[in-house]
């Protein structure tokens, strides 16, 4: 099994200045490196098999490119030797000593292939740029070349669809990599190669069992932090569950009143923590904004108003960590809905008046709120964390279409926008009542088990708790008729029923939207009389 642990270094000055001068220099590595890899990516889309763009030749077949004399002549763009990188040798030296002969899977040893893949061109540059610049010597020569495999890393996950394209990195946001076995702790010491001893802040003890793999220090705005990855073999790996094994599923429906809403009707608050710091955000970034640019006084300013972003970050991470554990405890299969936060976030058409040309107002100063609300809610970020607990469990996280979830019935899957009032949803052809985010969670379950094709899956619902509302009514029911809801007359339903579907056009101020609650509340217990054994049924557990 493996892990990671996060901790606090406390380096003093000198191994801070060393640690910010190996930022630069290690940046610089892996942007050359990233640079180059970009420039013969996009030199692979150019038409035509050209060695040199501007002359037009194409070298390859002429000179068999590629020993380093030639290299100087021409720029080896679409030189077959390697198409993914063309600083550095593109050749191996064929030393049978030094090769390492890997059998494939059927046990055959392949031949020698004299081709340098583009880690390895880069890794060859690396050494010649080194001889020629000897301060990089100061570098632990394993971190930069790790960075170079990051490179190749980012490029392979963008090749296999996993990340974005890759992007250069500003030199504080470049982190080191030591490799397994390199670093030694001891107590509240730890020890780099090349940096040296510093002092960290032990706050959770390696069990004496875990190994330390890689090492990774990074920088965040108020210090410097040491990842440290552990493994242990003999700690066996939690293995995600069988479908067979599955028992219950349940949905999630993420929104912004409340973060998480469950189909069994539980609902996890959205703090807002930008919107709580909005105030003094605004505030520390008109202090930056007023500053001279270039000058110390707005670096300051800056790092203050970073450190505000790092707190609401921080405060985010550790909700959405818990948010997620008890999401993912609930059920054995949690259904997310697949939804496109980028895209509902995207901006208004302009308007524009056809006589006047002028543009009309849009909508989207109201957007934009609603805009922050939703970047503020951070629902990717949560899935993920979701599917990480849930992964410690062996439970299984999926998403489905999020397609019509909150229109939709359960009952007899009407789809309608009149089905939504608001907070709550009413069907309009079976009169089916629910929470409108908890009935988007049930529906989300559903299409889950669908997906998932197995009907035997209990969809974790709400309970019937027919006294509970009826104690909060108590007030305009007599007292027999909310104990045993049952008593009431079909007369008595009907006018109810009435009365909640005349009070949606009603105005909108707060005493009001209460009251309409809790009449809505008492009919979801009528209706669920009307419909006898069904409906109560499919409020429990069903399958
Ligand atoms: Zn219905």
């Amino acid at each position: 099994m493996q892990t990671a642990y996060k901790f606090k270094l406390q380096p003093n000055k000198k191994q801070v200045e060393l640690l910010e001068d190996w930022q630069h220099k290690v940046g610089y590595v892996q942007n050359r490196s990233l640079g180059d890899r970009i420039a013969t990516y996009s030199n692979t889309f150019v038409q035509g098999d050209y060695c040199d763009l501007h002359s037009r030749r194409e070298v390859c077949s002429a000179y068999l490119y590629c020993d380093l004399e030639t290299q100087f002549l021409v720029s080896p763009l679409h030189c077959s030797v390697n198409k993914s990188a063309s600083l550095g040798y593109p050749w191996k030296t064929d030393n049978p000593k030094l090769r390492r002969a890997k059998p494939d899977k059927d046990g055959k040893i392949k031949p020698f292939n004299p081709k340098r893949s583009a880690v390895e061109l880069h890794s060859s540059w690396l050494t010649e740029f080194k001889k020629s610049h000897p301060e990089y010597s100061t570098v632990n020569a394993d971190v930069l070349q790790q960075s170079l495999r990051h490179v190749d890393s980012a490029f392979n996950k963008f090749f296999t669809n996993e990340a974005g394209f890759p992007n250069f990195k500003h030199h504080s946001r470049v982190g080191f990599e030591f490799k397994p076995g390199t670093v030694k702790i001891n107590k509240n010491y730890i020890t780099f190669p090349t940096l040296g001893t510093m002092r960290f802040f032990n706050s959770r003890e390696i069990p004496s069992s875990w190994e330390i793999r890689t090492v990774t220090i990074s920088r965040d705005i108020d210090c410097w932090y040491v990842a440290v990855l552990l493994r242990d073999e003999t700690v066996p790996d939690v293995l995600p569950k069988r479908l067979e094994e599955c028992k219950t599923i349940q949905g999630a429906d993420v929104g912004i009143k409340k973060l998480i809403a469950l189909s069994d009707g539980t609902m996890i608050d959205n703090p807002r923590f930008q919107s709580r710091s909005a105030r003094r955000l605004e505030i520390r970034q008109r202090r930056v904004s007023r500053k001279n640019i270039g000058s110390n006084n707005r670096r300051k300013a800056a790092k203050r108003l970073a450190k505000v972003h790092q707190k609401i970050r921080r405060q985010r991470e550790d909700y959405q960590w818990k948010a997620g554990k008890q999401t993912a405890q609930n059920a054995d299969i949690t259904v997310f809905e697949a939804l496109n936060a980028r895209g509902m976030m995207s901006r208004c058409k302009p308007k524009k008046d056809e006589t006047t040309g002028l543009y009309l107002k849009n909508g989207q100063a109201a957007k934009s709120g609603l805009n922050k609300a939703i970047a503020d809610a951070a629902w990717y970020s949560l899935r993920q964390k979701t599917k990480h607990q849930a992964a410690k469990l062996g439970n299984l996280v999926i998403e489905v279409d999020p397609k019509y979830t909150s229109q939709e019935c359960p009952e007899c899957h009407h789809i309608s926008s009149g089905n939504r009032d608001k907070e709550k949803f009413i069907c309009e052809v079976c009169g089916h009542s629910d929470d409108a985010d908890t009935n988007g969670a049930v529906n989300q379950a559903h299409r889950g088990k669908q997906k998932l094709g197995i009907d035997s899956l209990l969809v974790v619902s709400q309970k019937v708790t027919p006294t509970k509302p009826a104690r909060q009514e108590a007030s305009s029911v007599p007292r027999d008729e909310s104990r045993n809801p049952a008593k009431s007359t079909v007369k008595q339903r009907q006018l109810l029923l009435l009365k909640v579907k005349s009070t949606p056009s009603q105005s909108k101020s707060r005493t009001k939207s209460k009251r309409k609650v809790l009449e809505v509340q008492y009919t979801q217990l009528s209706l669920f009389d009307s419909f006898d054994g069904d409906a109560r049924e499919s409020k429990t557990k069903t399958s």
